[in-house]
């Protein structure tokens, strides 16, 4: 893998680097859109390619799998048990698949005492059959330095204040390892079904950056 982008944020200035990714956002919407009008007229590619690629990511590999995931493992403990022992394993008990980037999964499970945060300090290993694309966030040199030294104020930039006594751990994704976090079940949430418990969970709780609430 690549960590030729791995460098540290220059300017030193958060609010000029986020202004500047969004330009890059609209920058590369416009690129996207240009290549592949251009791919279509060489007959590179089909009229329904890009739509069959964006129908896989809305609805085979996204962060709805993390979400069936953690459901499980909340409502069935020995669920959780295989789960946190082999997750690879865990995941196929539910048909879904690992593959590419998600060869060796492992789970890290926020309670009471212990919240734990994914990063990848280096480039970019997400988790992807169980969370789908990463959120441009994840990325950010900025975000990928800051996590580490001072994951608090980096919480706090994400809504999140965690109660002073609890322990706060960073698990660094690589090529070799990719991590999950089963987030805290929220409180009234007895009885309800895993269906509708997994619609309480987003992509950033399942990297340790939200809390879940019903
Ligand atoms: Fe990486």
């Amino acid at each position: 893998m690549s960590n030729d982008h791995a460098h540290s944020h220059e300017s030193g200035h958060d609010h000029e680097h986020h202004h500047h990714l969004r330009e890059s956002e609209t920058y590369y919407a416009a690129r996207t859109k240009a290549l592949e009008s251009l791919f279509r007229e060489k007959g590179l590619i089909g009229t329904d390619t890009v739509d069959r690629i964006i129908h896989f990511f809305e609805h085979e590999m996204g962060p709805f799998n993390g979400a069936r995931v953690v459901a499980k493992a909340w409502t069935d403990p020995a669920f959780k048990a295989r789960l946190m022992e082999d997750a690879n394993s865990g995941i196929a008990e539910l048909g879904l698949r690992d593959g590419i980037e998600g060869e060796n999964l492992r789970v890290v499970e926020n309670t009471a005492s212990v919240h734990n945060i994914v990063c990848c300090t280096l480039c970019s290993c997400w988790p992807w059959p169980l969370l789908g694309l990463p959120p441009y966030w994840f990325k950010d040199p900025v975000f990928r330095a800051r996590v580490v030294r001072e994951p608090r104020a980096v919480l706090s930039d994400f809504g999140v204040t965690l109660p002073a006594g609890k322990r706060v751990e960073i698990w660094d994704s690589s090529a070799q390892v990719r991590y999950f976090v089963i987030p805290e079940r929220p409180a009234g949430t007895d009885g309800w079904t895993e269906e509708k418990l997994a619609a309480l969970v987003s992509t950033e709780s399942m990297q340790g950056l939200a809390l879940v609430s019903a």
